[in-house]
C-alpha cells in the first residue's frame, strides 16, 4: 500500500489557496487521494512521498518521448536564449508551420496557439466565417476543450430511443444556455444519423467536428467508411469537416488519424504530442479557409508563437519525423495488449481493446462498445478496482476507463515487464 502522507498534508495546504487544492478539475481524485508530483523522467513519476510509478496517462498524451527528454530540453533551452515572446514573429513559426505541413499534407495553412482548447476555438470560429454558419454537429462522447461552444454533452444515460434525442446538457455550471441551440450530437458511426442531423439543420450549421479516436471515451475510433461518407455528407450540405487531432496527433502516426484513414478535413487541431509536453497548439488547414484569419477573423494571443514551445516542437516533430519513435511506441502498445491478454485469458476474464496501439482503450467485455451510448452503459466497475489496485502497486493509469492508456518512447521493455507483472497481481488482488 503507497503511503500519500504528504501529498495528502498538501492538498490539506493547497485547498486553502486554490479550489480542490489543483489547477485542472480531473487533478482532483478526492482528498485523500489526489498526487502531487515531484517529477517525471522517462515513463516514471515520482510523488512527494517518493511513490514510484509507471505511467500510462502521460498528462493525456503529450509525452510523447517520455518526461524530460534530454533531446528536446536542450532544444528548449536554446528556445529560451531567443527571449521568450515579443510581441512580434520569429523565423521559428515558420519552420515549426512547413515541419506541421510536411507531416499533414492537409495542413495547408498553419497557426499556432497554447492549448488545444484554444486551437478548437479558433477552428470553429474560422469555421463559422468561412459558411457564415454559426452551429456545429459533434459527436457523443467527445471532448474538445474547455470553452462553452462544446462544453455540453448528451444524456444518454437511462435514455431510450423511443424517448426521442438524447437531452443535451453543459459540463456543469455557468455555461450560457444561450449557445445551447449551437451544439447538436450525433452517435458514433452511424451515418444515418448525421445525414438527418445535417437534412434538418444545414442551414445553421457550419461546421462537423470529430475525434477519430475519442481519447476521452476510451478510445471508440471511427471507421474509415463512416468518415469518408461523412466527408461526403460534409460536401453535399456546404459543412466544413474538423478533425480533432489534439490527442491523436503526432501519435498514432505522422500524419495523424487522418493520414492512417486517407480522409482529409478542412480543418485539424493538433496539440498535446507535438512539443513533447511544453505548451503548443495547431489549427491548420485549407488555403483559402485559413486565410480567412486575418481577413476577418481574430486569432491570436500574447503567448502564441512562444520561443520555447516552438524550439521544442521542432525538435519533438524533426524526431517523430525522422526515426521510427511512433513504430516503437505502437510496439510497445501491442506488446503489452498481448501480456494484458494472456493474464486477463488464463482467468477467463472477458476483454477487448479500443482505440490505438499508442492509445489503447481496455474493456471488461466480450465486444467493445459502439459508441458513447454503448459505453456509459458498460460495466466499468472492475475496470475502476483494478485501476485502484494498480496506482497502489506503482502503476498509473486513469482511475476510471474513460481515457486510454498511452505508451512513449520511454516505456522501454523493463517498463512492460514490470506492468504486466504488477497487473497480474492487481488482478488477482481484485478478483479476490
Ligand atoms: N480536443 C481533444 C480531442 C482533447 O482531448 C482535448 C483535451 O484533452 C482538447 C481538445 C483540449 O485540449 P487542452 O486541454 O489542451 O485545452
Amino acid at each position: 500500500m503507497r503511503c500519500l502522507e504528504k501529498s495528502n498534508n498538501h492538498f490539506k495546504k493547497a485547498i486553502t489557496r486554490m479550489p480542490l487544492g489543483v489547477s485542472s478539475n480531473f487533478r482532483y481524485w478526492g482528498d485523500d487521494k489526489t498526487i502531487y508530483i515531484k517529477r517525471g523522467k522517462g515513463a516514471r513519476l515520482w510523488d512527494i512521498d517518493g511513490n514510484e510509478y509507471i505511467d500510462y496517462r502521460l498528462a493525456y498524451g503529450p509525452a510523447i518521448l517520455g518526461y524530460a527528454d534530454e533531446r528536446v530540453d536542450e532544444a528548449a533551452r536554446k528556445g529560451m536564449e531567443i527571449g521568450g515572446v515579443f510581441a512580434l514573429s520569429t523565423e521559428l513559426e515558420y519552420e515549426v508551420a512547413t515541419r506541421v505541413h510536411r507531416m499533414v499534407p492537409a495542413a495547408e495553412l498553419v497557426r499556432f496557439s497554447n492549448s488545444g482548447t484554444e486551437a478548437v476555438m479558433a477552428a470553429l470560429r474560422i469555421a463559422r466565417a468561412h459558411t457564415g454558419k454559426d452551429g456545429h454537429i459533434c459527436v457523443e462522447g467527445g471532448y474538445h476543450g474547455v470553452f462553452t461552444e462544446v462544453l455540453w454533452y448528451s444524456d444518454v444515460e437511462d435514455w431510450s430511443p423511443k424517448d426521442g434525442d438524447p437531452e443535451l446538457l453543459p459540463y456543469g455550471d455557468g455555461v450560457p444556455a444561450i449557445v445551447k441551440p449551437l451544439f447538436h450530437t450525433v452517435p458514433l458511426n452511424d451515418i444515418e444519423s448525421l445525414e438527418r442531423m445535417l437534412q434538418r439543420w444545414h442551414k445553421d450549421v457550419g461546421a462537423f467536428l470529430i475525434e477519430p479516436i475519442m481519447g476521452n471515451c476510451c478510445g471508440l475510433a471511427a471507421t474509415r467508411d463512416y468518415m469518408l461518407a461523412a466527408r461526403a455528407l460534409c460536401d453535399k450540405y456546404g459543412v466544413l469537416m474538423i478533425i480533432d487531432e489534439v490527442k491523436t496527433g503526432f501519435r498514432v502516426a505522422k500524419g495523424g488519424v487522418q493520414s492512417l484513414l486517407d480522409v482529409r478535413p478542412d480543418l485539424c487541431t493538433f496539440a498535446k504530442a507535438i512539443a513533447n509536453g511544453y505548451p503548443i497548439s495547431v489549427v491548420a488547414g485549407r488555403e483559402d479557409i485559413m486565410r480567412n484569419v486575418g481577413d476577418g477573423v481574430v486569432h491570436g494571443g500574447t503567448f502564441t508563437g512562444h520561443s520555447v514551445s516552438l524550439a521544442a516542437a521542432n525538435r519533438t516533430l524533426q524526431i517523430l519525423e525522422e526515426t521510427d519513435a511512433l513504430a516503437t511506441i505502437a510496439r510497445y502498445g501491442a506488446e503489452m495488449k498481448k501480456g494484458l491478454s494472456q493474464i486477463l485469458g488464463k482467468r477467463g476474464i472477458e476483454h477487448c481493446f479500443t482505440g490505438h496501439e499508442s492509445m489503447m482503450g481496455l474493456f471488461f467485455s466480450e465486444d467493445a462498445p459502439g459508441d458513447y451510448r454503448d459505453w456509459v452503459n458498460t460495466d466499468y466497475a472492475f475496470y475502476d478496482s483494478l485501476a485502484q489496485e494498480l496506482h497502489d502497486l506503482g502503476i498509473l493509469v486513469e482511475p476510471d476507463s474513460r481515457e486510454p492508456w498511452f505508451f512513449c518512447e520511454a516505456h522501454d521493455v523493463k517498463c512492460l515487464d514490470e506492468t504486466l507483472d504488477k497487473f497480474e497481481r492487481a488482478v488477482d488482488i481484485t478478483l479476490n
